[in-house]
């Protein structure tokens, strides 16, 4: 089947990374402190992150953010990853638009969540910290720091959903083949865990609660600091790797995209191929859209609300301006596990605010009907995440066929599916199906943050 990569030389490889809100027009609106509803400082974040990263997270003015020189070096074993023209996925659906998918699931854990993993621990250990904790979900996450902990000498303790814990063992596997210690969140180490089994005793965890019970180990052990794989600004930052590299890669495939998409979880790798492409529209040179692509059954921001919430489940971390479904959302058991989060980070919440970008929302059917076309067209089993952005990619090809525009699509391949063949069973068996969500539903948990600030 014809296939055409780009790749860039070593030298090609970005060596700064993007801050977009540097660029935006309408900064976000500040974090604020849970207690006294105050701006947060970067001092207020440095107990939780390396400090690097808290100053990263509220810095507003910098455009561009070096890249440590030993995270580039670990970057060059698998970056650039390759830019793809999707010839097969073209001819399967028989559309006049130009398909190109830039595979992140080249990298060694199989997902883009390495490039700000082995930036994080970096980090960490730069400034002498020995512990880290952190959160996963469908376990990509924690399977990319659990490599970079081990890149960088550091102790890694992970909470895992619990019902990825069970779907996905294999990931639980990688991440202790790496050397990191794994629990099934909730759990009955930390108290937000315990509170949440007294009284749901057979809940099957979700990101919200997780990353309580992450922070909150992070809080009360010495020299141990929290880190998160996805939402938070200095995440998505360290993914605009995959946009700038892109950029050239289009550039070598002498197009430019009309048209970028990205699955959405909590908007690192959608921000990651999209900011560095969105600088050309703040400055009226380009025109293009940009597309995040949420579950039916978590969809912030096709059916939330923009206002103040807390980050995870138990009210531990500091206020966000997002769009949310509520910290006490709890999602569907869906195979995208990456993406059963309730709320969408700052930077991608103001930008869809002010209308510099859409949304749309996938049912899980939908999206497994796109990964196996995409498997069957391109050869690579996407993960049910990335299938996301698949099948939006797919709609907007589709209606090139309608309208005979040869529409440059672009969009991010984040991670691969081998480890999920699991749910492809169930896909494959006629066992999976859609999860409606109702209006009232939404509302109540709504309702339950509207006094929050
Ligand atoms: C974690 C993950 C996502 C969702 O996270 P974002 O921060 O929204 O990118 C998407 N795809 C894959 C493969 C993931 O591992």
């Amino acid at each position: 089947m014809k296939q055409k990569r780009y790749l860039l030389s070593e030298d090609n490889i970005p060596t700064h990374w993007y801050n977009v809100v540097a660029d935006m027009k309408n900064k976000p609106m500040p974090p604020l402190n849970p207690g006294t509803k105050e701006p947060l400082k970067n001092e207020d974040l440095y107990p939780l992150f390396a400090k690097k990263l808290a100053d990263q997270e509220l810095d507003q003015e910098n455009i561009w953010i070096e890249i440590p020189e030993e995270v580039r070096e670990m970057y060059k074993s698998y970056r650039s990853t390759p830019l793809v023209r999707a010839y097969g996925l073209e001819k399967a659906l028989g559309t006049p638009a130009h398909i190109y998918f830039k595979n992140e699931s080249v990298s060694p854990v199989g997902s883009h969540k390495l490039n700000s993993a082995l930036a994080q621990a970096y980090y960490c250990k730069e400034e002498g910290v020995t512990n880290i904790t952190t959160e996963t979900g469908a376990g990509q996450w924690g399977a990319a720091l659990s490599y970079a902990a081990k890149a960088f000498d550091l102790d890694l303790a992970v909470y895992m959903v619990k019902i990825s814990y069970q779907q996905k063992p294999y990931r639980r596997s990688i991440m202790q083949t790496y050397g990191a210690q794994v629990i099934a969140s909730p759990s009955m180490s930390t108290k937000a865990g315990r509170k949440i089994l007294t009284e749901h005793p057979n809940y099957m965890g979700s990101l919200g609660t997780a990353i309580s019970e992450a922070v909150e180990l992070a809080m009360s052990t010495e020299n141990c600091k929290y880190t998160l794989g996805s939402v938070l600004n200095h995440v998505t930052l360290h993914q605009t790797v995959i946009g700038q590299e892109a950029e050239k890669q289009m550039e070598m495939a002498g197009e430019y995209p009309d048209i970028v998409i990205g699955c959405f979880g909590g908007g690192s790798n959608f921000g990651g191929i999209s900011f560095p492409f969105m600088r050309h529209n703040f400055t009226g040179e380009r025109n293009t859209r940009f597309i995040a692509a949420e579950p039916a059954s978590c969809p912030k921001l096709t059916r939330g609300q923009f206002h103040y919430d807390f980050g995870d489940e138990a009210g531990y971390t500091p206020l966000l301006p997002m769009f949310t479904l509520g910290h006490n959302f709890a999602p569907a058991n869906i195979h995208a596990g990456g993406l059963r989060y309730h709320g969408a980070g700052v930077i991608v919440s103001q930008l869809l605010k002010d209308n510099l970008m859409e949304a749309v929302d996938i049912e899980q059917l939908e999206a497994f009907d796109a990964a196996v076309l995409f498997a069957e067209a391109e050869g690579i089993i996407p993960a049910p995440e990335s299938s996301h952005a698949i099948a939006a990619t797919i709609r907007e090809a589709k209606k090139c066929i309608e309208t005979g525009e040869e529409k440059t699509i672009l969009f991010c391949l984040s991670g691969h599916g081998l480890i999920d063949m699991a749910s492809y069973d169930q896909y494959l068996a006629g066992d999976l199906v859609n999860y409606s969500l109702s209006d009232e539903e939404i509302e109540k948990n709504l309702e339950e943050i509207k006094d929050l600030v």
